[in-house]
């Protein structure tokens, strides 16, 4: 069974193992869901590109140095779509925050015994009596981990068979993925909801699931409970919430005096034009209302570390450690800092950490600089609209980024 060990190094060594079937296999392959024995078919890299451990760019650029973009299109449009995600919402911090108040007023009813608690816990514990339904929420609750088409298959399942909330599905995959991400993850719930096209929904059908999941549910009664699958799927309806933002893009950082660096689980890469006086990982927090799995936490931690290591490596005469977000501007004193910097944090959990963090560090007379990828830079200006305006341009964004240093400097 697949494991996922919280490094760079392990995340660069999946790359490799990887990098020869990313072209024509991959495009052969990659809808097939063959069980967490073999996922041979997929590159597995989803929890170290959501923290950065290994970064998109990386990908793409190790990707074309064995295969050429019209061989590796579909694997590179995937990892495109993550940033596609991160982008759109970026324009749209609206939808991540009524999505957390959707789920908070959701989660509230939950407490009490009504038919939704009872469906959202026949769902959750895998007792819904849908063989293949319930063999995911297993996996994913164990592993961390669910291919991409058994995601699809699932929230369908859950909106339209099961008739759950979107939002409370969506809850459950970002507190048991190890690569949960609050735009990949929300997004793709809507998208499979009809919220992101409108009015385009995604109905799993019997059909579909045995041929893609043949391998795996090959027995006959793996399949029990297929037939009892929804038969269509009406979209989910919401007042309309995409009016876009424009983000405001960080100024490129100038350092002078001390400089201390704040990582946080958005971005482990460590890639940064300058050295820091001193190092502060900020250790994830827990999601509000329902327990994070522990698998998810100890990767979360882990991965943490590593990048604390690695630091302590890249910089020996830098003090490295991680800080309680209470200490920071403590931590900021003892190290006489004039500036602190840290990686541009996305909408999520982290930002409202992050931002809350930058207030007091403001107030309390430093200067806060933010660092935002060029990679990032290049591409979210193209991701306001659907996924085909970025798509089609990817050859001259890929032209533009085999030309960008990259730095990873630790
Ligand atoms: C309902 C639902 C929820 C999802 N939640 C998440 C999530 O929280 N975090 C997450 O990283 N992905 C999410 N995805 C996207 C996708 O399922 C995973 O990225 C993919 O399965 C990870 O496996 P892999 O690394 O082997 O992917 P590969 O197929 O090998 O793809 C390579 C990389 O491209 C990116 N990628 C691939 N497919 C997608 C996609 N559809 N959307 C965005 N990025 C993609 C990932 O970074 C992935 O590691 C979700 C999809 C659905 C349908």
């Amino acid at each position: 069974m697949t494991t996922w060990c919280p490094s760079r190094v392990a995340g660069l060594a999946q790359l490799q193992r990887f990098l020869p079937h990313a072209g024509r296999d991959y495009r052969k392959h990659r809808n097939f869901d063959n069980g967490p024995a073999d996922r041979s078919n997929v590159s597995l890299l989803s929890p170290y590109i959501r923290h950065r451990l290994v970064h998109e760019q990386e990908v793409i650029s190790a990707t074309l140095q064995e295969h050429s973009l019209v061989a590796a299109e579909k694997f590179i449009d995937e990892v495109f779509w993550r940033t596609y995600w991160q982008g759109w919402l970026e324009h749209r911090p609206q939808v991540w925050h009524r999505y957390l108040e959707d789920v908070r007023c959701l989660s509230e009813r939950l407490t009490a015994h009504n038919p939704l608690t009872r469906r959202y816990s026949a769902a959750t514990t895998g007792t819904t009596g849908i063989g293949p339904f319930d063999t995911w929420t297993r996996e994913l609750i164990q592993t961390g981990y669910l291919h991409n088409h058994a995601r699809m298959w699932y929230a369908s399942i859950w909106i339209f068979t099961l008739e759950l909330p979107w939002q409370l599905g969506a809850d459950f995959f970002l507190r048991h993925l190890l690569d949960g991400d609050p735009a990949s993850n929300t997004l793709s719930w809507r998208w499979v909801a009809g919220l992101h096209t409108r009015g385009k929904t995604y109905l799993a059908t019997p059909d579909n699931i045995t041929h893609y999941a043949q391998r795996r549910f090959s027995e006959p009664q793996a399949l029990h409970g297929i037939e009892s699958l929804a038969e269509s799927a009406p979209p989910c309806r919401e007042p309309a919430t995409d009016n876009i933002q424009p983000i405001s893009w960080p100024p490129d950082i100038t350092i002078g005096g001390r400089v201390g660096l704040l990582v946080t689980l958005e971005d482990l890469s460590l890639d940064l034009p300058f050295t820091p006086t001193a190092v502060a990982g900020l250790p994830s927090r827990a999601m509000p209302d329902l327990p994070v799995a522990d698998t998810v936490m100890q990767f979360r931690r882990k991965a943490l570390e590593d990048a604390m290591q690695r630091a302590a490596s890249a910089w020996p005469d830098a003090a490295v450690s991680t800080v309680d977000p209470d200490q920071l501007i403590a931590w900021a004193r003892q190290h006489r800092l004039d500036t602190i910097v840290t990686g541009y944090t996305p909408q999520g959990f982290v930002q409202q950490d992050v931002s809350r963090l930058r207030r007091a560090a403001v107030d309390a007379g430093l200067d806060w600089q933010t660092h935002l990828h060029r990679y990032d830079r290049l591409v979210w200006p193209h991701t306001q609209k659907g996924f085909h305006h970025l798509r089609k341009r990817i050859p001259e964004l890929v032209a533009e980024l085999t030309q960008l240093p990259l730095q990873y400097s630790a």
